[in-house]
């Protein structure tokens, strides 16, 4: 009998551990999609960034150089991407529109402006300098030696001091050059100090101080990048071109100066300089009318293939140092 029971009871037993066992063994079944999800999303996540990265890595970094006149409406705000990946900004705009061209044009992961140039203390040009310090490590800061009383500029300086950023003040001949042989040489102002003389807006000048204009100190920038020419030219007029028409030499894209106006360009300027495409940064419906007729009807006199903001948005030329090319729309 107890022979009998025996294994009946070892049976009951084995049973019950059978029970456990698939509970077990259900609750382990249970817990596996869970882990399956967890690292199926783990891996789509990475595969994501992956994605995104190798993109950004292959747009953004494609060995040639990025010129970007950037949409900012009524002002100047210009990107340039070397053909390694360091950036320099001429100019910001007069607002914050200038953090989305920055972000189109930049890969996520890039938080660097090389060079920061301001060409001369307007707000439209020098407002979304400020946005632009709050979001990115700014590694130099380059403008003109010049005394300007605005609430825009204070506040620019403001913020410079906050971010250890002095000045760097640059003149005719002196030049930037970077490791893959971009370089921006300034072409004007011609090496004058004018740190102990204010400069007026063009509407406050008088007689007695014709040559205070703000706008004719502009710095003037030539980027070279091979045998690829830009002129970056802030709001200078007619009367400094004329002066540095002779010095330049011939180039491939203009940014025509202070958007358009009436007073920006000359024959004898054009003609010397002789661009193949000029692009004018300029709000639709502006209060000063640019860009003038008279400015138009002299690109359009040269034969010159022109490219508006207000009416083609961003305008973007990429060159590999022989040809270029050019995105708007
Ligand atoms: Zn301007």
């Amino acid at each position: 009998m107890t022979k009998h029971f025996l294994p009946r009871t070892t049976m009951s037993c084995s049973s019950e551990r059978d029970l456990t066992a698939k509970r077990e063994a259900r609750l382990t079944n249970n817990s596996i999609p869970g882990q399956w999800v967890r690292g199926l999303l783990f891996a789509s996540v990475l595969f994501l960034l992956g994605g995104i990265f190798l993109y950004q890595n292959q747009k953004f970094n494609d060995g040639k150089l990025h010129f970007i006149v950037c949409d900012v409406g009524q002002g100047d705000g210009i990107l340039i991407r070397t053909s390694n990946g360091s950036d320099i900004l001429i100019d910001g705009g007069p607002d914050d529109s200038i953090l989305n061209c920055l972000q189109n044009h930049m890969p996520f992961w890039d938080r660097d402006i090389e060079v920061m140039m301001l060409t001369h203390p307007h707000a439209d040009h020098l407002t979304g300098l400020i946005s632009v310090l709050k979001r990115y490590k700014v590694m130099h800061y380059v403008t003109e030696n010049l005394k300007y009383n605005s609430l825009a500029y204070r506040k620019l300086q403001d913020v410079l001091a906050k971010n250890n950023l002095t000045a760097k003040f640059n003149f005719s001949g002196d030049r930037i050059d970077f490791a893959d042989k971009t370089s921006l040489l300034t072409i004007w102002p011609k090496g004058i100090s004018l740190e102990n003389q204010e400069l007026q807006d063009s509407q406050n000048l008088t007689k007695d101080n014709p040559s205070l204009d703000v706008n004719g100190f502009s710095l003037i920038e030539l980027l070279s990048y091979g045998n690829f020419k830009v002129l970056l030219t802030g709001d200078a007029g007619v009367l400094v071109e004329d002066k540095i028409a002779n010095s330049i030499g011939k180039i491939d894209v203009l940014k025509v100066p202070h958007h358009g106006s009436k007073t920006g360009m000359s024959d004898l300027f054009l003609s010397e300089i002789n661009p193949k495409l000029a692009i004018i940064s300029v709000g639709a419906k502006n209060r000063y009318g640019h860009p003038a007729k008279i400015a138009l009807d002299l690109l359009a006199k040269y034969n010159i293939k022109m490219l508006r903001t207000d009416k083609n948005g961003e305008v973007e030329v990429v060159s590999d140092g022989k040809s270029f090319k050019v995105y708007a729309n």
